[in-house]
């Protein structure tokens, strides 16, 4: 690639889960990445690997003070994902959410980036409308225990909205859905990464409710050509466009898949149904089909084994 087409990338939460794919991605593609991270969920060891490559810069930073750089495009990740860590410090969570992206609109429009906000299927809350469409205004509760995150990237919508019409700024909103893949954080408490590490340590599943309600997984390769896809689409596409797998499957069923393909011998547990944990989520993809020519690639069997084999690793590493 010729220094004209290298950009200079920042990716906030860059050391997270999907925040390290995409750097690799972007790093293996030619660019200039300045990944940073303030290590709240992130580890220094997802991206390790990248240090010695003259193009990768890793900064210690927490999205909700300014940061002054200079840069092309702003993927804004920064923020847990799992249930059980942003509703840690759930003030801090929203901060995140809310501050950071003031901080990171406020850097795009200083240099003229165009900004990408990783947003979340969680604006549609519970939904009352499956499988979900961007145009679905959501089902959320404004005070309960998941509202930090869900109002958090609800409100980072609307800024990024109002900076766009308000300052013509170029920005991207995509709606992740539940993803999965190696370097999730073994103890996030996420339902894949929990029920693959109870596995393979012989301990029961525990499934939360009677493992009715479901999920649809989308792999972390298949997320992160969506999420460069939508970055390098032309000005006008802004989004909010749903990025996951419409493949969908009860709780109930991902514990029985990830018994049969360890080999465990765990037996299945209940456990009470956290409060507002929603029923049901399977993403429309018409849009990302249409205007990005994105679909997945990867079905839940293969995705899974890649990320067994992962978590198998860090399982033989620690004994
Ligand atoms: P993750 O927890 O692995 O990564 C988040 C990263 O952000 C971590 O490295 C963490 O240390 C960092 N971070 C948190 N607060 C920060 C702050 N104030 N300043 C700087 N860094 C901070 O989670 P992930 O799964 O990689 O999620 C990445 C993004 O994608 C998040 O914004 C999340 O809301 C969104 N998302 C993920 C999923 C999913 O299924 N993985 C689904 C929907 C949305
Ligand atoms: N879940 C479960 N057992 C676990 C972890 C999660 O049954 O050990 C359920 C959880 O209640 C939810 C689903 O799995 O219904 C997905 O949970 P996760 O925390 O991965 O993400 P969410 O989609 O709820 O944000």
């Amino acid at each position: 690639m010729s220094r004209l087409e290298s950009k200079r990338i920042l990716v906030t939460g860059g050391a997270g889960f999907l925040g390290s794919h995409l750097c690799d991605r972007l790093i293996a593609a030619g660019h200039e990445v300045l990944c940073v991270d303030n290590y709240f969920t992130g580890r220094r060891r997802n991206v390790a690997h990248l240090l010695d490559n003259a193009g990768f810069e890793l900064m210690r930073h927490d999205v909700t003070f300014p940061l002054y750089v200079e840069v092309d495009e702003i993927y804004n990740l920064a923020c847990p994902a799992s249930p059980v860590h942003y509703q840690h410090d759930p003030v801090q969570t929203t901060k995140t959410s809310v501050h950071g992206a003031i901080n990171m609109l406020g850097l795009a429009k200083r240099t003229g980036a165009t900004i990408l906000q990783a947003s979340t299927s969680e604006v549609y809350g519970d939904p009352t409308v499956h499988p979900q469409t961007e145009d679905y205004w959501g089902n959320v509760n404004p005070i309960g225990p998941r509202s930090c995150y869900d109002e958090g990237k609800r409100c980072a919508e609307t800024l990024f909205f109002d900076y766009h019409r308000q300052h013509n700024m170029k920005i991207k909103v995509m709606r992740i859905f539940n993803t999965y893949g190696p370097r999730m954080h073994p103890a996030d408490g996420r339902v894949v990464s929990n029920f693959i590490m109870q596995a393979l340590r012989g301990e029961p599943i525990t499934l939360y409710g009677d493992g009715s309600q479901t999920r649809s997984f989308c792999y972390v390769d298949d997320l992160i050509e969506g999420m460069i896809r939508l970055m390098e689409s032309p000005d006008e596409v802004t989004g909010p466009i749903n990025i996951g797998n419409p493949g969908e499957f009860s709780i109930r069923e991902l514990a029985e898949k990830v018994i049969e393909m360890t080999g465990a011998k765990s037996e299945l547990v209940f456990r009470p149904l956290p409060e507002n944990d929603p029923m049901q989520r399977q993403p429309d993809i018409t849009r990302a089909r249409e205007i990005l020519g994105w679909e997945p690639t990867v079905p839940l069997e293969a995705g899974l084994e890649k990320t067994i084999a992962y978590f198998r690793e860090l399982v033989e590493e620690a004994a």
